[in-house]
């Protein structure tokens, strides 16, 4: 039987997709701009993940010592093991520092020094003088900087007029030929489908950590604006490269802050040795994320973990003063205590590598407008879309994101994309006549699902999904199990056809708001997957043990892949990584080894 849909149609100038710290600094640009200006979120505003996000916020204030733009621009490109695009990574950079004080402005609630200045915390891989040694560049709200930012960001909204749509679930962009002129989304509590009209829609959907099993992401975290980019028949860029945290908590996945090591927090193996020091002699615990979750690994590896099964590590915090924890790290103590049943101040804390942030995503410049390639034009601006936050792919974090340098993405990015918008796009321009057989589709696939009673539950293919993610995409991987990798998610991708659901319903049906979901991450697990097994060097996060070096010659290059929905089959090729910088402030940053 076919429903037939209450459609309420709406008219906006710019349409943001999110409402976590990206989308919603981009949707108080474009409302301050004037523009007529919807946030469409599936959950409430301040529930978005960004609200779960610790550590803090980087930018070059110098707070706590001398600080430079250059010297974070030199770690940031070191970062991402040179496959960052140095003009975004300067507009990060030089922008950081106003950004964060309007945050200040605005409300948010940081830490102080002494002298009352926004306290800086050090942070992985963030280092004074091109790598001399570390530097306190992370501004922090205690280890609750994301909800402070969030809640100020919400507030500012409202105040510039951003008009919410709450409990909205985005189905698919409405595609006229090449350009985005809007979207439909479904109303969670009535079952009504909005269309919404917009000469901007700004996807700021976060990323997608659920695709695996392990991760320190909200479940919510199912990367729905990346897939709708792929049914849109556009590329997502650099989906190889998965962060994995060091410190997540064993069992729960729940996050450790590296925040924890930047106030001297060490990691131990079964031998009590402070093994980091082999590994990064420099950096040691602050080495960046990738080379603490590959050395954990291998001591993990090697027999030296802890616990009964030796399949983890020890973080210690019990050296420091309670004062200190008690101020600087109220949080995470808390969920240590919750979640492993440890009191920092005496014990150390079970921590593994957990899946916790996507490099990849849908390819932007550093204005937020989209990008695709076509014949030999690979920065191909898609009219009418941008994206931003850990949806997008700038790319400044490469190959690798620094801890702390997302929270000044969302913001730096989010209010590019408003000063974008304020430059595209006239006040009240009219819309163009679109057929309504242009959201057909996106009611077909709807329907698909809602009446789907094959004879698999979503929840058995989406365990199968993330098993075969956290086992062949891990820390470490071969030809071999990503071979196995691609085999296994492409059968989990035809298996899908047979999914099950129960509830026939509209109105708050979340058996069909997983099923959506899953459809999201499936694709993207499949992307990825074929992404890894295609790059055949290391690289930041992508460690090939059969390929264990990077190979600047073939591979300093943007991975872009395009996904077939009928066959689950992907078709990939290459953007050039910018090896330019914005302005003639700083030359071009070469590549060399990378050592911490
Ligand atoms: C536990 C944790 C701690 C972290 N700590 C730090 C840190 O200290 N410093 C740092 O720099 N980074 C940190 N990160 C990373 C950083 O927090 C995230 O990358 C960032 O917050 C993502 O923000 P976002 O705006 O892109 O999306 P999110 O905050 O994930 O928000 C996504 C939004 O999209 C909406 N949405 C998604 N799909 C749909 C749909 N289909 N329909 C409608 N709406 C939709 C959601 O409702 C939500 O509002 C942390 C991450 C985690 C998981």
């Amino acid at each position: 039987m076919t429903k037939s849909y209450n459609i309420i149609e709406h008219e906006y100038d710019v349409v943001v997709v999110g409402a976590g710290g990206s989308g919603l600094r981009a949707a108080l640009g474009a409302g301050q701009a004037g523009l007529k200006t919807a946030c469409i979120t599936k959950v409430f505003p301040t529930r978005s993940h960004t609200v779960a996000a610790q550590g803090g916020v980087a930018a070059s204030l110098g707070n706590m010592g001398e600080d430079k733009w250059q010297w974070h621009m030199y770690d940031t490109v070191k970062g991402s093991d040179w496959l960052g695009d140095q003009d975004a990574i300067e507009y990060l950079v030089r922008n950081a520092p106003q950004a964060v004080y309007e945050l200040e402005h605005w409300g948010v609630p940081f830490s102080r020094t002494e002298d009352g200045k926004i306290y800086q915390r050090p942070f992985g891989g963030m280092t004074r003088n091109f790598g001399e040694g570390p530097v306190q560049r992370t501004c922090a709200a205690a280890d609750r900087t994301g909800h402070a930012m969030l809640h100020t960001l919400y507030g500012q909204s409202v105040r510039n007029n951003v008009e919410f749509f709450i409990e909205y679930f985005a189905l698919d962009l409405i595609m006229d030929g090449d350009v985005c002129r809007g979207l439909t989304t479904w109303q969670l509590d009535t079952g009504d489908i909005h269309v919404f009209r917009a000469h901007l829609v700004i996807l700021a959907t976060g990323g997608y950590g659920r695709a695996y099993f392990s991760a320190t992401s909200a479940h919510t975290c199912t990367g729905d604006g990346n897939a709708m980019v792929l049914r849109a028949g556009l590329p997502l860029q650099d989906m190889e490269f998965v962060q994995f945290h060091p410190t997540g908590i064993y069992g729960s996945g729940c996050l450790i802050t590296e925040g924890a090591r930047g106030e001297g927090g060490y990691l131990t193996n079964s031998a009590g040795e402070r093994f980091m020091e082999r590994y990064a002699p420099s950096a040691k615990d602050l080495a960046s994320r990738d080379v603490v979750s590959r050395s954990m690994t291998m001591e993990i590896r090697e027999g030296r973990g802890v616990g009964p099964k030796k399949d983890h590590i020890h973080l210690h915090l019990d050296h420091l003063p309670p004062e200190i924890l008690h101020k600087r790290l109220p949080g995470i103590s808390e969920s240590a205590k919750i979640f492993a049943g440890v009191d920092v101040t005496k014990e150390p804390i079970p921590v593994i590598p957990t899946v916790h942030y996507n490099m990849g995503g849908i390819p932007t410049n550093y204005h937020g407008e989209v990008l695709t390639k076509k014949g030999a034009d690979a920065d191909t601006v898609v009219p009418g879309l941008m994206a931003v936050g850990e949806a997008a792919c700038v790319s400044v974090h490469g190959a690798n994101r620094l801890g702390s340098n997302s929270l000044i993405d969302l913001v730096v990015f989010g209010r590019a994309a408003g000063l974008r918008a304020k430059e595209l796009v006239k006040p009240n321009t009219p819309h163009v006549d679109l057929p309504a057989s242009k959201v057909q589709s996106h009611l077909d696939r709807l329907e698909k699902f809602r009446t789907a009673s094959g004879g698999t539950p979503t929840a058995v293919l989406r365990d199968r999904m993330q098993h075969a993610m956290q086992e062949d995409a891990a820390v470490f991987r071969t030809g071999e199990t990503l071979e196995q990798g691609s085999k296994r998610m492409t059968g989990i991708f035809q298996a899908s056809s047979d999914i099950g659901i129960k509830d026939r319903g509209l109105i708050w049906n979340t058996d069909l708001v997983e099923a959506l979901e899953y459809d999201n991450l499936i694709s993207q697990a499949v992307v990825t997957v074929d992404s890894a097994l295609n790059r055949k060097e290391s690289r930041g996060a992508h460690a090939r043990e059969d390929f264990p070096n990077r190979n600047d010659d073939e591979w300093m290059k943007h991975t872009l892949t395009w996904i077939d929905l009928t066959s689950g089959t992907t078709n990939i090729d290459y953007r050039p990584v910018h090896t330019y910088t914005m302005t003639n402030d700083i030359a071009y940053i070469a590549p060399k080894a990378r050592v911490y």
